[in-house]
Formats: structure tokens, C-alpha cells, sequence
């Protein structure tokens, strides 16, 4: 799994909807990714995720700036 991958996923790991054997392949990269968890941690802790996932009301042109926010923050981390 790469980190793209794992980002790709994270909303619906983080709403539990996701199946067991796909959630522990991500726990797997998660644990040795610290880029990764700290991204996870950003995510629970801003409650972002539901912005991402489009599950919240949110301008389009918010969203595409999120995006763009969360993937700059990752490539630092
Ligand atoms: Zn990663």
C-alpha cells in the first residue's frame, strides 16, 4: 500500500466502514509510516475528513483548497 493509497482510504477507516482485512493492511503501513499517522492524527483531531470525503457541505472551491493544504502538510511531514 502506498501512502496515496492509505490517504485514499482513511475516511472511511476513521468512520469504521471499512472491511477488517483492508483496515489492518492500512494499520499495517500506518505502522510504519509516521508521515502517515501524523496525517491521520491531523485528520481526527480537525474533523476534516468528513470535508474531504464530501460528506459535508462545502464549497467546491473550499474542498480543492483543503486538498491542496492536506497534501502540502504531508509532503513536509
Ligand atoms: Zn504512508
Amino acid at each position: 500500500m502506498t501512502c496515496r493509497d492509505a490517504i485514499d482510504i482513511l475516511a472511511d477507516y476513521v468512520d469504521g466502514a471499512m472491511p477488517a482485512e483492508l483496515a489492518a493492511e492500512l494499520e499495517r503501513h500506518l505502522a510504519g509510516c509516521e508521515p502517515c499517522r501524523a496525517y491521520l492524527a491531523t485528520y481526527r483531531k480537525t474533523g476534516m475528513l468528513g470535508a474531504i470525503a464530501g460528506r459535508v457541505d462545502m464549497p467546491a472551491e473550499m474542498q480543492t483548497r483543503l486538498r491542496r493544504f492536506l497534501s502540502e502538510q504531508l509532503r513536509r511531514a
